[in-house]
């Protein structure tokens, strides 16, 4: 039994409770059920009647079950010694989940997990808004102070066993009862909407680390393996008399629903709608973050034939590029390359410190053009330079743009999205959409100032959209089967510079029709062998876009 200690002790013995590990893990569980799991009795409950004795029959069984269910999992780790270091992260952890799953309505599957452990100390900054401190003081503070006051009494080894055996069996009944009683309701719950079980906490954040874990391990471990062994330069090359450079811009959380050149109703791409730009309307994203769409947009194999140890243990389309002898540079703005340029050629906009345009560790996309005249002007041969914006990354999308791109007002100026209209921060994220256009504009300006020595290409695709609270939701990282559009559609443009369609053999005009068609990033890597002419037994035809646009004649002109 526990028992409370005598206020006559000395002052740190007071209040201390003496007990068992069993009773503790029996207390977190039943914290976690019903302070953590709010989302996930909302979807759970989403058609149910708030009248009906079922429903609250249904409640009482499943949070039972969420009960046994974490009792039995920290009971497999938690012992006298193990218990508060294992319980005191679990609190936190679950705090801070359980509060951007209710702010934002995410999902804490694999792809989540992966996103937060490689989320950078600037980014984590951003999300860390006054209102979390309340929740945390709540739901991580309150419990780990109760945690610091429990003294483990000490049982010997058999009898501790037994009584964690004997835990255990009630436990593991108390979940088969509890799950015999809301079989039917459950089994079509988790058929319906599979989804809903990356809403239960912490069980969710635990599967997914433990299986992030697991994967990133075995990756380190095994080396990559080569793709496009066979990859050499096409005909074209031999035929082409200026230098060629194809400059790739990895746009960041813009969705195609807000781009002016797509029709949106707010003018956000003026620049570029002035240009003689190929826009690409009807384009899918990989994923609904970045760590699972960018490594997918430079994998033959995307989101059609989708395997994600696969592409995390394989090459890049850069690696395929260089060894067919394209110089390849990838300069980064925001979390990194995520694996894709491995021992290639690149630096970051922050190690530059581009004059002006960084602040507290982030820094304006316009630091991506750095150094740019310089690197045109003695381009030779030809060169793939990867640009990755930071964009319209949040929530703090007002982050993004210097003050005259303030257009759309008044404008989200806070960290924290609730404490703005969703008009404001509409207006944000437009304004964000502004400055990617002028970066786009500025980057086609430069190219074009060049056409006259040089052979020149951009491709603009974004690698995954936002919502913007449309149904409750913001951000994104929802799990993909059950992403909106909104996260899914993706802006995507081309241009040439005068005179390279025919310098490189490409007829233009057959690639502006592709550009009507439905497209996703799985047509990237191959399409991108196609304009630079690599050729390779990886190089799928019916995914290149250029493939039938190839016009040898007028290259040799
Ligand atoms: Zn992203």
């Amino acid at each position: 039994m526990p028992s409370i200690r005598s206020a006559r002790l000395p002052a740190e013995e007071r209040f201390t409770v003496t007990i068992t590990v069993e009773p503790v893990l029996l207390a977190a569980g039943a914290f976690f059920a019903l302070a953590a799991n709010r989302p996930f009795f909302a979807a759970a409950l989403r058609g149910h009647d708030a009248g009906e004795p079922a429903t609250w029959a249904f409640v009482a069984a499943v949070t039972a079950l969420l009960v046994a269910v974490h009792f039995i999992l920290m009971a497999l780790v938690c012992n006298r010694w193990t218990l508060k270091v294992v319980l005191a992260p679990l609190f936190v952890a679950t705090a801070l989940a359980s509060y951007f799953m209710a702010r934002y309505g995410v999902f804490f599957d694999a792809a989540m997990v992966r996103n937060v452990l490689h989320t950078h100390v600037a980014e984590a900054r951003e999300l860390l808004a006054p209102a979390l401190l309340p929740h945390l003081a709540l739901y991580a503070i309150a419990p780990l102070v109760l945690l610091w006051r429990v003294r483990v009494v000490h049982t010997p080894l058999p009898r501790a066993a037994l009584i964690r055996a004997g835990w255990l069996v009630a436990a593991s009944g108390m979940a088969a009862v509890a799950l015999l009683a809301v079989f039917q309701p459950l089994a079509s719950l988790m058929r319906n909407h599979r989804e809903a079980r990356y809403l239960i906490t912490p069980g969710n954040v635990l599967v997914s680390l433990i299986s992030v874990l697991g994967r990133e391990t075995r990756a380190a471990a095994t080396p990559r393996q080569s793709i496009g062994t066979d990859a050499k330069a096409g005909p074209s090359w031999a035929l082409r008399r200026k230098p060629l450079v194809l400059v790739l811009v990895v746009g960041e959380t813009a969705r195609a629903a807000n781009w002016g050149l797509n029709g949106y109703a707010r003018q956000t791409t003026p620049q570029l709608t002035a240009m003689p730009v190929i826009n690409f309307p009807h384009v899918t994203s990989c994923g609904t973050n970045t760590e699972v769409s960018l490594p997918c947009m430079f994998a033959p194999h995307g989101r059609h034939d989708y395997d994600e140890a696969s592409i995390r243990g394989s090459e890049s389309l850069l690696h395929v590029l260089s060894r067919a002898g394209v110089a390849v540079h990838w300069r980064d703005n925001q979390s990194g390359c995520k694996g894709v340029c491995d021992g290639l050629s690149n630096d970051s906009v922050q190690a530059l410190n581009a004059p002006g345009l960084c602040h507290n560790g982030q820094c304006f996309d316009e630091g991506l053009l750095h150094g740019l005249e310089a690197r045109l002007a003695t381009a030779q041969g030809t060169q793939l330079l990867v640009l990755h914006q930071l964009g319209n990354h949040g929530p703090p999308y007002f982050r993004r743009y210097p003050p005259p791109f303030a257009r759309f007002v008044p404008a989200c100026n806070h960290d924290d999205l609730a404490l703005c209209s969703r008009q404001e921060i509409v207006n944000a994220y437009d304004n964000a959409l502004l400055y990617t256009d002028h970066v786009l504009g500025q980057l086609i300006t430069q190219l074009s100032a060049h056409a006259d020595g040089l052979d020149s290409m951009l491709l603009y695709v974004s690698d995954h959209g936002e919502s913007l609270g449309e149904g409750g939701l913001f951000l994104h990282g929802m799990p993909y089967a059950i992403a909106p559009d909104v996260q899914t559609q993706v802006p995507m443009l081309m241009w040439l510079s005068a005179g390279t369609a025919g310098g490189i053999g490409l007829d233009a005009a057959c690639l502006r029709h592709q550009a009507s068609k439905a497209l996703t990033h799985d047509h990237l890597f191959h399409t991108v062998l196609g304009l630079l002419d690599v050729h390779t037994s990886a190089l799928e035809p019916a995914w290149d876009l250029t493939h039938g646009c190839r016009d040898l004649v007028a290259a040799s002109r």
